[in-house]
C-alpha cells in the first residue's frame, strides 16, 4: 500500500547576521545572511485527499493567529509549484502544526514552505536531489533553501545562494518574543528611509563571527552578532530598544533583533544562564512571552514514527 500521509519537521531560523545592501532598481536588496536554525519546529503532515477538493489546508498549534488558511499559505503555494512541475493531479491536505511564531523574523512561512516540498518528495517518491530542492525553494522565497538545510549557512545573493558555514559547536538562545509580528517589507521600507541619505557599501561576511563559529567560542559569537535591520525595527517598534537592553543588562552574551523581527534573540553562556535570563525577562515586565532554544539543528527532515503510523491509518 502507499504511504498516504508524511510529516516532515522543519525549525525556525535566527540570523547571526544580517547585512543589508543598497536598495536595488528592481526594489530588492542584495544581502548577507548568516543563518542558524533553532529548536522550535512546525510540523507539516502532507496526505492524499478525497478527490474534488484539490489542496486544503488546516492550522493548528501555538501560534495559528495571522496565518493564512488558504492558497495564500506558503505551504499551499509550494505544494501547487510541485504539483504543475512534476505533473502531479492528486489532490492534497495539509496539516500545520504551528510553534514557530508568526511575522517573528523566524521564517515561519519560509520553513512550512520548505517542509511541504520535502514532505511531496518523499509522498510521490520524486527522489529530488538537495540542489533540486533548493532551486524549487528559492522560487518560493530566499529564505526557503535554509529551511531545507538548517544548521549554520550563509546566504548571499538575495539570502538564497547558500554555502554551509564552518562552525562547531551548541548555543544555548533565549528568544524574547511578541505577540504582534512586523511586516517585513515595512520593517526594509523603514531601513531604506533611514538610510536615504548615507552611500551603502556592498554587504561582506563578517570575518569576526566566522572565525567566533569555527572556535565554539560563544562570547565571540556574542560581540560578532550583527543585523542592519535592527534599527529599522526598533524605530517602528520603539519597546524593542527596551527589550535588548534588559537582556544584555541580564548578563546576555550578545543581543539581536532576529531578521526583521520582532524576536529578539539573546545568546547565552550555557542551559543555566539560559534559565536566569528566561525568568529575569519574565520579571521585568518588558517581553510579551520568552522561550529557550538550541542551535544548530538540522532542516525539514520526514519524522518517520508519525509518517508510518499515518500510512497504517492509526489514531496517534
Ligand atoms: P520573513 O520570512 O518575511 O522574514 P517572518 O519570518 O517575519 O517573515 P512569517 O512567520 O514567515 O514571518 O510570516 C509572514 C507572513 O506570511 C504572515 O504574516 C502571514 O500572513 C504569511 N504566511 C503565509 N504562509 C504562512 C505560514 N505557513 N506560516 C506563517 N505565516 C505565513
Amino acid at each position: 500500500m502507499p504511504t498516504s500521509s508524511i510529516t516532515v519537521r522543519v525549525p525556525a531560523k535566527i540570523n547571526l547576521q544580517l547585512s543589508v545592501g543598497p536598495r536595488e532598481k528592481d526594489g530588492y536588496h542584495n544581502l548577507v545572511s548568516v543563518f542558524q536554525a533553532i529548536s522550535i519546529f512546525d510540523d507539516v503532515t502532507v496526505k492524499r485527499a478525497d478527490v474534488g477538493n484539490g489542496i486544503t489546508i488546516a492550522i493548528s498549534g501555538e501560534q495559528t493567529h495571522g496565518v493564512p488558511a488558504d492558497s495564500s499559505n506558503l505551504a499551499v503555494k509550494a505544494a501547487q509549484l510541485v504539483a504543475k512541475r512534476f505533473d502531479i493531479s492528486s489532490d492534497l491536505h495539509i496539516e500545520i502544526k504551528k510553534s514557530i511564531p508568526v511575522a517573528g523574523g523566524m521564517a515561519g512561512g519560509s520553513a512550512d514552505a520548505a517542509a511541504t516540498l520535502v514532505a511531496l518528495d518523499a509522498l510521490f517518491h520524486l527522489e529530488l536531489s538537495r540542489e533540486e530542492l533548493h532551486k524549487l525553494g528559492s522560487e518560493l522565497g530566499s529564505d526557503v533553501p535554509f529551511m531545507i538545510s538548517g544548521g549554520t549557512a550563509v546566504g548571499q545573493g538575495r539570502g538564497d545562494q547558500l554555502t554551509a558555514a564552518l562552525s562547531r559547536g551548541t548555543y544555548h538562545w533565549v528568544l524574547a518574543l511578541s505577540s504582534v509580528g512586523l511586516s517585513t517589507p515595512a520593517v526594509y521600507a523603514e531601513c531604506d528611509r533611514m538610510r536615504a541619505e548615507l552611500e551603502i557599501a556592498p554587504p561582506q561576511v563578517s570575518d569576526a563571527l566566522m572565525q567566533s563559529l569555527l572556535a565554539a567560542d560563544a562570547e565571540a559569537v556574542g560581540r560578532a552578532l550583527s543585523n542592519d535591520l535592527q534599527s529599522a525595527a526598533c524605530s517602528l517598534r520603539p519597546a524593542l530598544s527596551l527589550v535588548l537592553e534588559v537582556g544584555r543588562d541580564y548578563g546576555a552574551l550578545g543581543a539581536i533583533v532576529s531578521g526583521s523581527g520582532p524576536t529578539v534573540a539573546f545568546l547565552v553562556a550555557d542551559e543555566d544562564a539560559g534559565l536566569d535570563l528566561a525568568v529575569a525577562l519574565t520579571a521585568s515586565g518588558v517581553v510579551g512571552s520568552v522561550a529557550r532554544a538550541l542551535g544548530p539543528v538540522p532542516g525539514a527532515k520526514v519524522d518517520r514514527k508519525s509518517t508510518r503510523l499515518n500510512s497504517s491509518h492509526r489514531c496517534i
